[in-house]
């Protein structure tokens, strides 16, 4: 794009060092067919529950004049709710804290916890927005390398901890863009270390992303089950992936109260709008249609694994990671920009994403998955 103003380049801001060059995250927004890069939910909101969003904010608008609820009590209460008929687990309204995307609750969580003298860890291949909250919050931002097959290190992970003493550390379960889920003894090796660390006299905080964890395959626990007994671990869930709510940008967490009472602290005043609230809530009282096709979409990625594995890349089999989530990790390619690009030519639009050689796929309708697989077949046979 050109500017249209004359100035533009002359002008210079004075840009702040660590901003200063850099771009914008975000994948490709394309507008093509097959649009399996950011890990949605392929269903669109059925009509009754459109109707029900429609409803609930004509409410609000009548309202508008006025700010909204700034402490936001019975979406957190809903909240509260739906966490305890997904994961059996009590919590109270006060236990709850949401903002727009389980992205800005993580900004606020850096607000609250970094800064400056202070260190975030994270485990890679992991979601590159953790370093950047640490980057627009002056916290130094550590990361320990995953083993190849993407479960973590524990004996190096919780040396690092140790010689770091981070303030706040960032597991991911399931882990974008690998899949890999954490087993809860896992996470507690990795509290439990937590806990030895001396932040001004308090320990390390653990923040358990679960963006993903609605498609964790059964068996695989969620780390809300740790809440009762580690006051330093916190969940952050989102509305965004298994619920099919990516437009309507609200993410959570959960805590405990005076975890939760520290982000009220940073957040901007007012920072969900009564639209937003009303979405959400609308949206939580419809969970079980919203994520009625949970389970479709997990029955799809299991297939779509197990496909994947029995193709091959110059007469070696794909390597295909483990998923917990609703995408697949799949390499490796000696040049995955050019399959990229050669999948795009068929209308399929897949992510590059984590370290060289590996593509990430969403979970998409069959329709979609068909799509996906008649073009790999295509490029990779040729
Ligand atoms: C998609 C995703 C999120 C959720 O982002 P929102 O801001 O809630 O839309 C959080 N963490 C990870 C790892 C993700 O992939």
């Amino acid at each position: 794009m050109t500017s249209t103003n004359p100035h533009a380049q002359s002008v210079g801001l004075p840009v702040r060092q660590g901003i200063r060059g850099q771009s914008p995250y975000g994948a490709p927004q394309l507008d093509v067919p097959y649009l399996l890069n950011t890990n949605e939910n392929p269903y669109a909101p059925p009509p009754e529950v459109v109707a029900s969003i429609v409803h609930e904010v004509t409410q609000a608008a009548t309202g508008l004049n006025r700010y909204p609820d700034r402490d936001f009590l019975d979406l957190r209460t809903d909240l509260a709710d739906f966490l305890a008929h997904e994961s059996n687990v009590t919590l109270a309204a006060e236990n709850i804290w949401a903002a727009n995307g389980s992205n800005e609750v993580m900004s606020h969580i850096l607000q609250a916890f970094g800064g400056p003298g202070r260190t975030a860890l994270g485990f890679t291949p992991t979601y590159a927005m953790y370093s950047e909250y640490a980057r627009n919050t002056l916290t130094q931002w550590a990361e320990v390398q995953r083993n190849d097959d993407f479960t973590l290190d524990l004996e190096h992970a919780t040396a690092t901890i140790e010689e770091l003493q981070p303030a706040v550390i960032f597991l991911t379960s399931p882990n974008n863009p690998t899949g890999t889920a954490l087993t809860l003894a896992e996470i507690k090796t990795i509290a439990d270390a937590a806990l030895r660390v001396s932040i001004d006299g308090a320990p390390a905080l653990v923040i358990v992303d679960e963006a993903y964890a609605e498609f964790r395959r059964a068996g695989t626990p969620s780390a809300l089950e740790l809440l009762a007994t580690y006051p330093n671990v916190a969940v952050t869930r989102t509305m965004s992936k298994a619920f099919a709510l990516a437009g309507g940008r609200l993410g959570y967490l959960a805590a405990s109260r005076e975890f939760v009472d520290a982000l009220r602290v940073v957040r901007l005043p007012y920072h969900l709008s009564s639209v937003t609230q009303a979405v959400a809530r609308a949206a939580l009282a419809h969970s079980n249609v919203l994520l009625g096709k949970v389970d479709q979409i997990r029955q799809e990625r299991d297939e779509l694994v197990r496909w994947l594995r029995e193709q091959s890349y110059q007469n070696k089999s794909l390597i295909v990671s483990d998923s917990d989530a609703n995408f697949v990790f799949f390499g490796k390619f000696d040049d995955r920009h050019a399959l990229w690009s050669a999948l795009l030519s068929h209308g399929v639009l897949v992510r590059e994403s984590g370290p060289e050689g590996w593509l990430r796929v969403t979970v998409g309708t069959p329709e979609e998955m068909t799509a996906f697989k008649s073009a790999l077949v295509k490029e990779l046979s040729q």
